[in-house]
């Protein structure tokens, strides 16, 4: 196991976006918590979303005089594999367990709970399935409080990838999950917590910035500024729709022939997968010069999915399955409407007709971008409403306040 080095950052900052009375719990919180010992553990401090949420979460509990540590596990190539394997399947996809995957599995487990021998914690958090046998092969001490958190959708998952981890899962003193619709129906678990993910207000894809610089960086990549902008952010995968989406703008586009559209996605270079989706988008899009489609590969990073969202009038996530979707909190934290998927965690955050629209089809996608291009108050209505309840919901301030409630409540 490697224990992570981590940024620095002052809580303080985030006060602002907190209120009195939930500064006052979080106060008591920490008073109850800080001689606690508390340890993450996960499978690595880069690349993917729980890295990025444990580098956002992690720097600012310590600065609230929390003594938590974040450790990775080893592993190699084998057990990644094993791994992958474990997440997709989880995720529902079919496939068999063989008894080599078990024991792969199992064999890096056992070399990380090894580590674990000297260990004096009193909480110790295991995100993900990867190292979640580790409960099982250590010697539990008195005090340790252990909680699994489940990042992943395991609503429908592969009954045998399940099963296997199913009675690991069970040793748990308490579990998290993203929401409720991502529980088995027929599990029986002692202590179930639901916690969203959440967006950084601080980081460079969410801080403020004025429309007047938004607008520049979005004009360097061919939006006319002058004319209204639609945008979707996201991987080019057939979940998130990007066809669906294009063909909704088509409809607008006959009755508001000013409108634009920018598709913003992130390729890496080992997703096969991504690349095909990306030129199937492409050909979809075809010669429209209204529709602008571009990736990291054309330059874009944190600094510019900031300005095109803060330069959009309206933002879509489309999505037909969605495990949460930033995206929809990002948009709304930037006070523009979001019209979004009637789907997984798209749910929680959109209030429709509050803060922006669920839709299931293409036709009501394209009708409600309609309502809010011909009624610019009403997208003016939606702005304090959308934030709001990002502010109170889906700030990295609400996933500490959420994680400190829990280990009380284990104490
Ligand atoms: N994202 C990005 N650049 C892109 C596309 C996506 O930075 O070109 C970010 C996006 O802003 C969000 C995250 O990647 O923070 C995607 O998270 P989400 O939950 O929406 O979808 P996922 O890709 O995890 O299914």
């Amino acid at each position: 196991m490697q224990l992570v080095t981590v940024g620095k950052k002052t809580f303080r900052d985030y006060l602002r976006f907190i209120d009195k009375e939930i500064e006052k719990e979080l106060t008591f919180l920490i008073q109850k918590i800080k001689n606690k010992k508390i340890a993450m553990v996960n499978a690595t401090s880069f690349g993917g979303g729980v890295a990025e949420k444990l580098h956002s979460i992690i720097p600012l509990m310590k600065d609230l005089g929390l003594n938590v540590d974040w450790w990775t596990i080893y592993g190699h190539e084998e057990f990644y594999k094993v791994t992958k394997k474990f997440h997709n399947s989880l995720q529902g996809q079919e496939g068999d367990l063989t008894y080599n995957d078990k024991e792969i599995f199992l064999k890096y487990n056992k070399i990380n709970a090894a580590y674990m021998k000297e260990w004096n914690y009193d909480y110790i958090v295991i995100h993900d399935p990867q190292p979640a046998a580790l409960i099982d092969l250590t010697e539990r001490k008195e005090n340790e409080k252990w909680i699994w958190r489940c990042h992943i959708d395991t609503s429908t998952p592969n009954p045998e990838y399940w099963n296997f981890l199913y009675k690991y899962i069970l040793q748990y003193d308490a579990l998290i999950f993203t929401m409720r619709d991502y529980v088995k129906e027929d599990s029986n678990f002692k202590n179930i917590t639901f916690i969203t993910p959440s967006i950084d207000p601080l980081s460079p894809k969410n801080i403020p910035m004025e429309k007047e610089e938004a607008r520049a960086v979005t004009s360097a990549f061919g939006v006319d500024v002058n004319r209204p902008l639609i945008s979707q952010v996201s991987r080019f995968d057939p979940w998130k729709d990007p066809l669906g989406v294009i063909d909704a703008y088509k409809i607008v586009k006959k009755e508001f022939p000013s409108v634009q559209l920018a598709l913003i996605g992130s390729m890496a270079s080992d997703d096969p997968e991504g690349w095909d989706y990306l030129y199937r988008t492409l050909r979809r899009a075809g010669e429209d010069y209204d529709i602008i489609i571009i990736t990291n590969f054309n330059g874009i990073s944190n600094l510019e999915v900031n300005a095109f969202q803060t330069a959009s009038d309206i933002i879509l996530q489309k999505s037909i399955r969605e495990g949460f979707g930033l995206t929809v909190a990002e948009g709304l934290w930037k006070g523009i409407p979001v019209i979004g998927g009637n789907v997984g965690g798209i749910k929680l955050q959109i209030e429709d007709g509050i803060s922006g629209y669920l839709v299931d089809t293409v036709e009501e996608c394209a009708e409600k971008a309609l309502t809010l291009l011909r009624n610019p108050l009403i997208a003016h209505e939606m702005k304090e409403a959308g934030r709001e309840k990002v502010r109170k919901e889906f700030l990295v301030t609400k996933n500490i306040l959420d994680y400190l409630r829990l280990f009380q409540k284990l104490s």
